[in-house]
């Protein structure tokens, strides 16, 4: 199946310069979305996945579904001062200033086997930031798989240390 046909580029989109994918037309394909989260569970059988961990918002789409047909936990990583409980928290730097994201403290448990989902593998940092409170947590990354991979932007060279996939490469 040719997913590329769901993605459409939206340049200048939310600023100057970047070529935003727009992945609804996707989301909006039952068939393209059915063969992207199937892929997605295939893989997290592979690298034998205990829970799935995806940061808003756009992870929020695929990483529940896939949670729901693997069979698997989900723990949604979120923007400072979402989640309503303790939280652990990583801090990663931006091309300018720094963004935070949190988990509930507690949800990761020792020696889980953590999947992480996103749309877009971009330069990476999001990726890395998330392994790093993972690890923090004593839990262990078993893979990450992005529906896109920017692979001009190389944020797998970010992503060395820990088995990544992408469905789909630009
Ligand atoms: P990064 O931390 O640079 O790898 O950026 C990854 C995050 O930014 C992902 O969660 C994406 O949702 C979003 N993102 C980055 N670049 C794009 C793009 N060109 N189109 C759509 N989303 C993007």
């Amino acid at each position: 199946m040719n997913l590329k046909k769901y993605i459409i580029d939206i340049p200048d989109f939310p600023q100057q310069g970047i070529i935003f994918k727009d992945i609804t037309p996707l989301l909006n394909n039952a068939a393209a979305f059915k063969t992207v989260i199937d892929e997605m569970v295939t893989y997290a059988h592979e690298v034998g996945a205990t829970v799935i961990l995806a940061p808003e918002a756009r992870g929020f789409l695929f990483g529940p579904a896939v949670s729901y047909a693997a069979n698997l936990r989900f723990i949604p990583v979120r923007k400072p001062d979402k989640l309503p409980r303790a939280t652990v928290k990583t801090e990663y730097a931006l091309e300018y200033g720094t963004n935070t994201l949190e988990i509930h403290t507690g949800d990761l448990q020792p020696n889980d086997k953590v999947l992480i989902i996103d749309d877009v593998l971009a330069t990476g940092g999001t990726a890395k930031a998330i392994c790093e409170l993972v690890t923090d947590q004593q839990a262990q990354v078993v893979g990450m798989m992005f529906l896109i991979n920017l692979t001009f932007l190389k944020g797998s060279n970010q992503l060395k240390d820990y088995p990544h996939r992408a469905i789909i490469e630009y």
